[in-house]
């Protein structure tokens, strides 16, 4: 962190405040030019408390170094996180499938899905139990009884399980029964969630917030790990802008931007991107070359009567011929 001090200040003032940010953790070193003087801190600057530096009144200007991430920083952990899930792993080279319905309805339905995902070679079954609705009439999700009905679809296919969770009272049937719990993005800034999640050790999807930059998303990653929990993926599901052709817009560059800041493995979610299933494939490929970890993609037998998120659900026909295109695309296993 570096302080740019106003012009003209008394000798005896600057003394005071290095004094005070010198607490054992922290290093100034001074700098004198013509017209500014510079206070670089050196340390590690999380505990510094920018309210003290703006109430001592003599600085002009605050700039930050570092990224104010740091477990979830690629400066400090040089190699890529790998998350290990049962026998498959996200992070370290194969291309993950996450593929099912947006909820789970019945249990024909999630057990239709599931064979299908398992038949393509997929490791991942989704299926939201409980659903984060914009409005309060429409469908809820199935609750406990669409975790019971995840379970018997993994008893029979042997799939992963992600689900989402919205709240913690619900962590520990979500321990016992989910392989992957993913933190939507409605939740993204849900900080008494993220800590709680931050004690298991679970794998974490963290889908990135509707409005949310880069740099908070990361954050949000942070408050998951600082607690422990170095198991997140994090998830780009399109941002809000100002295009309305799309549902959301898919920030693909947001991809590249976390390989490069970031050591944890990252996916992409062109359903909730785009709202549109027909954009799925092409959004899929191209996921692939920028270098996502793998998909998560919604899929229902029949889009028309979903109870959610049918108009960007792949139907099964759709699902296939994904499928065959990521295959020939990347060549790797799933
Ligand atoms: C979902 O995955 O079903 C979902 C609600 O996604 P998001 O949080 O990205 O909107
Ligand atoms: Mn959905």
């Amino acid at each position: 962190m570096i302080l740019v001090l106003k012009p003209k200040i008394e000798e005896d003032r600057i003394a005071e405040l290095i004094h005070t940010l010198e607490d054992g953790h922290i290093r100034v070193e001074r700098t004198k030019g013509v017209d500014y003087t510079i206070l670089a801190l050196i340390g590690d600057t999380r505990s510094v408390n920018e309210g003290t530096i703006h109430n001592s009144n003599i600085v002009h200007r605050i700039i930050h170094v570092q990224e104010p991430y740091k477990q979830a920083n690629r400066l400090f952990h040089p190699d890529n996180t790998e998350v290990k899930i049962g026998d498959c792993s996200i992070g370290g080279g194969d291309f993950a499938v996450i593929a099912g319905p947006c909820s789970v309805e019945s249990e024909e339905q999630i057990l239709t899905v599931a064979r299908e995902v398992k038949r393509s070679g997929a490791k991942f079954l989704r299926g939201g139990a409980f659903k984060p609705r914009t409005s309060p009439y429409s469908f809820q999700g199935l609750g406990a009884e669409g975790l019971d009905l995840l379970k018997i679809a993994k008893a029979e296919t042997g799939l992963y399980i992600v689900s989402e969770i919205l709240s913690n009272d619900w962590l520990d049937r979500f321990v016992l029964d989910v392989d992957i719990i993913q933190v939507g993005a409605r939740n993204m800034q849900n900080f008494s969630l993220l800590k709680e999640l931050g004690r298991l050790d679970k794998p974490i999807i963290l889908k990135r917030g509707l409005s949310a930059t880069i740099e908070e998303w990361l954050m949000s990653a942070e408050y998951i790990m600082s607690e422990g929990n170095r198991k997140v993926i994090l998830c780009e599901r399109g941002i809000r802008t100002f295009e309305t052709y799309t549902r959301n817009t898919f920030d693909i560059s947001a991809i590249p931007m976390i390989k490069h800041y970031s050591h944890l493995p990252v996916i992409a979610d062109p359903s909730h991107a785009t709202g549109q299933w027909w954009m799925v494939e092409p959004l899929v490929k191209a996921s692939v070359v920028v270098g996502a970890d793998g998909v998560m993609v919604e899929v229902h037998p029949n889009p028309e009567k979903a109870l959610c998120d049918g108009a960007q659900s792949l139907n099964l026909e759709g699902y296939r011929k994904m499928m065959n295109e990521i295959h020939s695309l990347t060549g790797r296993s799933m």
